[in-house]
């Protein structure tokens, strides 16, 4: 078994047609390694460009490289089974990021070599953001080399040098933590890490809530009446309407963010901007009897309705506010006759 580090560059055109759509490989760069400590063996090579005949601006500003360069390489068919070739008969492979997977799939597909689909790939930027940064934030490599206090001495953006420097980075996690978790396990780590910054935010989103209930001034605070239940009290228009405190117009709440027995929402006036709404409901023998505070934004931040979003459970009311129904009497009295 052998571990193969891969990375591509490619091309893109500019969206006219449906051939300009495709990413086009220009350059398959590798790394193999037969052990984790071992010493690296690279591969790189050009591929000579059959679809895209200019480099695209924003390749040609990110890549060092010349049309000509490309123009004397065999062509991604050669190129591919070369590679394929190199890596030897039962490769594990590996990328930074899942990117490099999806234009390889495509340009395979586009040459009709769908012999080599459907490769298991490991994504190790994943494995390296959840076991080093503890998030699912996408590290860029160099951002992880520097983490690891890795040799940075190769350039980065070229494919061959990219691969080398996803390998360091395999070499190096494995040196640091044993065995690179398994897909399940990375899933597993993640819905940890979720769940955790869910706790968090729910712990520091209440407690900064419950700072503001008992210190700010609400614009008003009002009762929204007796419900059945929670949410009849939430779809009610004494909860979900507000008037502007500046021009008076009436607003709508969006939905709620529950965090305890606090419900929060946000609405917003096109002139005055957003105002927070949280009710507090108390259950007795009778029913949900709930209360409704409003404040402005200086008082209720954006960053604790943004900690709401991420600690509270969402409740959506739907768009449609209930119509109050009134009785038609007329038009009642006419269908009956007919
Ligand atoms: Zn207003």
């Amino acid at each position: 078994m052998s571990y193969v580090f891969f990375d591509l560059e490619w091309n893109q055109g500019y969206p006219h047609s449906e051939e300009d759509k495709l990413d086009e490989i220009i350059q398959i760069g590798a790394c193999r390694l037969e052990r984790w400590d071992g010493a690296p063996e690279p591969f790189s090579a050009y591929v000579r460009p059959a679809i895209h005949r200019k480099l695209h601006h924003r390749v040609r500003k990110m890549l060092p490289l010349k049309m000509e360069t490309l123009r004397r390489a065999d062509n991604f068919r050669v190129v591919a089974r070369r590679f394929f070739r190199w890596c030897g008969s039962n490769p594990v492979f590996y990328t930074w990021g899942n990117g490099d997977v999806r234009v390889l799939d495509m340009n395979l597909c586009w040459y009709g070599m769908e012999e080599y689909l459907e490769l298991e790939i490991y994504d190790l930027q994943r494995a390296f953001d959840l076991l080093v940064l503890h998030t699912d934030q996408q590290a860029a490599l160099k951002d992880a080399v520097e983490a690891l206090q890795l040799d940075g001495d190769l350039t980065y953006h070229d494919a061959g040098n990219d691969a080398a420097y996803t390998a360091r980075i395999a070499a190096e996690l494995v040196r640091r933590f044993g065995a690179l978790p398994t897909t399940d396990e990375l899933d597993y780590i993640e819905a940890e890490l979720r769940r955790e910054r869910k706790e968090q935010a729910a712990a520091q989103a209440d407690a900064t809530l419950q700072q503001v209930l008992s210190e700010k001034e609400p614009i008003y605070h009002r009762t929204c009446g007796l419900y059945k239940s929670t949410l009849d009290c939430l779809k009610s228009r004494n909860a979900r309407v507000v008037r502007c405190p500046k021009c008076e117009s009436w607003l709508c709440n969006g939905n709620w963010l529950q965090l305890e027995e606090h419900y929060v929402a946000r609405s917003r006036c096109l002139e005055h901007g957003r105002f927070y709404s949280c009710v507090t409901v108390r259950k007795n023998a009778l029913g949900t009897k709930g209360t409704m505070d409003l404040f402005t934004p200086e008082d209720f931040t954006a960053d604790l309705f943004r900690l709401c979003k991420v600690g509270g459970t969402q409740i959506s009311i739907g768009k449609s506010l209930k119509k109050r129904k009134r009785v038609r009497k007329r038009k009642v009295k006419a269908i009956a006759s007919k």
